[in-house]
């Protein structure tokens, strides 16, 4: 519950936010690091882990506690839910049980608060990727070729050389192909096992070998939808192949799954349509139900409820958006399920009366719109 949370306490603890803030974003560019840094020789760690860890040293020193011992003590160590942090941490996270990496590299947590540290990998994604996909399809009034980028995000994070020559004469991505071009990248060796490259069966991203043998799912509805150990197909490691970049699989193709999952769960007897990311990304989706009313709706899939209150705004309104009679902020289950009191949070956060949308569970979300679309459609039928 909210209320249980304990509250911030002043500067020392603001000061731990921008600390676990900080790890998250060395932590982000760690996982960014492949075989080619470290066979040019450079530190595996990124300088701002190392500050960090200098950090936390002189800290736990001061506390009387055993510092971490080095950099792989470090990471071991965030490895346990965040609430296991032994500094005091700022009110939104202290009842945190989501780490911040596992054995398959950084969790959602991590990105979000990597994003909110400024982390330079995933501004350059962010902004210039992302970014500036949106600001052209919106300039030249591209929506098929956004949609159709984002699909691809979703169902192709990984492409070998026939899929990947498909793409390429794909006529409807044809204004957004070089931003394609950067969106994947050679998938590093040091993710082969015996040879072998391993996507995710339910998700189809690239797997994480484990230290154990086999491989892992970094996306944590994978992991927190226990399905994170199946394999699904084997790509030989002798073969080329391209995989989202890593920023882009945890901000893109995770969020994406759960939009295009209510996409599916949404199209049903008296909805007439599903238009996605009208307006170039302006709503992630806006449900048309037979008696013409509309839905706008943006599913947030964040660990964390006060995190995912940082990045909510009021919706936008007007043209090229038709009027919409409910504005609302989905949430997938299996996020709700780990947190306690979850939408109370967020609901507290973002009050309605003051941002205008609704904050939902996307099973909500579908169970109240197969009741408007049933009873438009029997009146229709009428
Ligand atoms: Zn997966």
């Amino acid at each position: 519950m909210a209320q249980d949370r304990p509250e911030s306490a002043g500067p020392e603890t603001a000061d731990q936010g921008d600390l676990v803030r900080l790890t998250a974003s060395g932590l982000v560019l760690l996982a960014q690091r492949d075989a080619a840094v470290l066979r040019e020789g450079a530190s595996p760690y990124p300088p701002v882990l190392q500050r960090v860890l200098n950090r936390l040293t002189l800290e736990s020193w001061n506390a009387g506690r055993l510092p971490p011992q080095d950099m792989t003590d470090l990471v071991r160590w965030c490895r346990k839910p965040l609430k296991e942090w032994p500094f005091p941490l700022p009110g939104g996270l202290v009842a945190e049980d989501e780490p911040l990496v596992t054995e398959a590299g950084p969790t959602q947590l991590c990105l979000s608060l990597a994003l909110s540290a400024g982390n330079p990998e995933l501004e350059l994604v962010q902004n210039r990727l992302m970014g500036e996909a949106v600001r052209r399809c919106r300039e030249q009034s591209l929506q098929a070729a956004y949609e159709a980028l984002r699909r691809l995000c979703v169902r192709e994070p990984i492409l070998d050389a026939r899929r990947w020559a498909k793409v390429q004469r794909t006529a409807v991505l044809e204004p957004v192909m070089d931003l394609v071009a950067q969106f994947y990248l050679p998938v590093p060796s040091a993710l082969q096992v015996h040879g072998v490259f391993a996507a995710c069966k339910s998700c189809c991203g690239l797997m994480a070998p484990r230290s154990r043998g086999g491989w892992i799912c970094a996306l944590d509805q994978c992991r927190l939808g226990g399905t994170w150990r199946r394999v699904g197909t084997r790509y030989a490691a002798d073969k080329p192949l391209w995989m989202l970049r890593t920023a882009l699989r945890l901000y893109t193709h995770g969020p994406g799954l759960a939009e295009t999952q209510l996409e599916d769960a949404l199209r049903m007897p008296g909805v007439v349509d599903v238009l996605m990311w009208p307006g170039v990304d302006l709503v992630d989706l806006l449900v048309v139900f037979a008696d013409g009313t509309c839905w706008a709706i943006d599913v947030k899939d964040h660990a964390n409820p006060d995190l995912l209150a940082e990045g909510l705004h009021r919706f936008p309104r007007g043209e090229p958006l038709p009027p919409y009679r409910r504005a609302i902020v989905a949430v997938p289950q299996y996020r709700i399920d780990r947190a306690q009191g979850y939408l109370e949070r967020v609901r507290s956060l973002r009050p309605r009366a003051e941002y205008g949308f609704e904050v939902l569970s996307v099973e909500d979300v579908v169970r109240q719109a197969a009741r408007l679309a049933s009873r438009v459609s029997r009146s229709s039928h009428a």
